[in-house]
């Protein structure tokens, strides 16, 4: 689907407990420009038909307010039967939204065509594209939070492979390490969640192992320490597959910004070593909570740039 110049491109991004927005004017002789973006509180039930009844909601005021919306992406947290439209898996969402026909009746309550996309994936395609790898051409992004998701975006288009390319949490670090939600043993994830860390860190939350961290905590430090070089492996790993430009980290973990960036960086040139230390760079997400929006606003349209 292609979007035609000075267009409204709307990116709807379905989170635990919130649906971000993002609207976008699209002009193929300009950056894409951000018109507005939001925040709506989504029920704690998280039914699928009730936070389909919510999107349509907010589009319809949205169309009020700014007029016709060209394109709409929408994205979710998880896994999704490309073909279908329906959610395969959803993790920490109530499970009838699995098998649900979600694309279907999103699309019968706005009365237009959705593409349907994966958070982690919009994230990527938004930094890539207008955050803080804008005009490079081989990003890896990492989104760290509840999951570690990613995305690989090469030439201002995710590289989907054969659907799952990009699922960075779940490259293998420890050949007979912890158990994964996936079924693997030793993923990315299993040491660099927020869960993860904040469990071997002794602490409530991923926060306060950072928090703790920086008072001299010899336990939080060890679990961060774990983190970083669990996903330090992996992206070496990516870094002598792919050779990126640079990798992008974001999400909820990501927040603790230096304790996290600078060593991560260093623990992948420590390990590479089939070429020079100065091509890897890790540089932290630039958009904040709206990237995913965004992305899949982009995704929408088509642009992809
Ligand atoms: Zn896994």
């Amino acid at each position: 689907m292609s979007t035609s110049v000075g267009h409204l491109a709307l990116g709807l991004d379905i989170g635990g407990s919130s649906v971000k927005t993002a609207l976008l004017r699209i002009d193929g002789s300009a950056p894409p420009e951000t018109v507005n973006t939001d925040l709506f509180h989504l029920d704690q039930s998280r039914e699928p038909g009730l936070v389909v009844g919510e999107l349509a909601r907010i589009t319809t005021q949205l169309r009020t307010q700014y007029g016709p919306i060209a394109s709409v992406g929408v994205g979710i947290p998880g896994m999704f039967d490309e073909a279908a439209g329906t959610p395969t898996l959803l993790p920490n969402f109530p499970i009838s939204w699995k098998g649900f026909p979600f694309r279907q009746e999103v699309e019968g309550n706005l009365g237009q065509k959705i593409a349907l996309v994966n958070d982690a994936k919009a994230f990527s395609l938004a930094e890539s594209v207008v955050g803080s790898a804008a005009g490079l051409e081989t990003v890896v992004c990492v989104v760290l939070g509840t999951g570690v998701g990613g995305g690989v975006v090469h030439r201002g288009k995710v590289w989907k492979g054969l659907g799952s390319a990009g699922e960075l949490g779940h490259l293998t670090v420890e050949l007979d390490g912890p158990p994964c939600g996936c079924g693997n043993n030793g993923c990315v994830e299993s040491f660099a969640s927020s869960a993860a860390i904040s469990t071997a860190g002794g602490q409530e939350s991923v926060q306060a192992v950072f928090a703790a961290a920086a008072t001299g905590d010899t336990r939080a430090q060890v679990a961060i320490d774990r983190a970083i070089k669990a996903l330090g492996a992996g992206l070496a790993n990516v870094f002598i597959t792919l050779a990126p430009d640079t990798f992008v980290i974001g999400g909820g973990v990501a927040g603790a910004g230096k304790q996290l960036i600078a060593p991560l960086e260093a623990e992948i040139r420590r390990r590479i070593r089939v070429a020079p230390g100065t091509d890897i760079h890790v540089v932290p997400a630039s958009l904040g909570r709206h990237a995913g929006a965004i992305g899949a606003a982009l995704m929408g349209a088509g642009t992809q740039l």
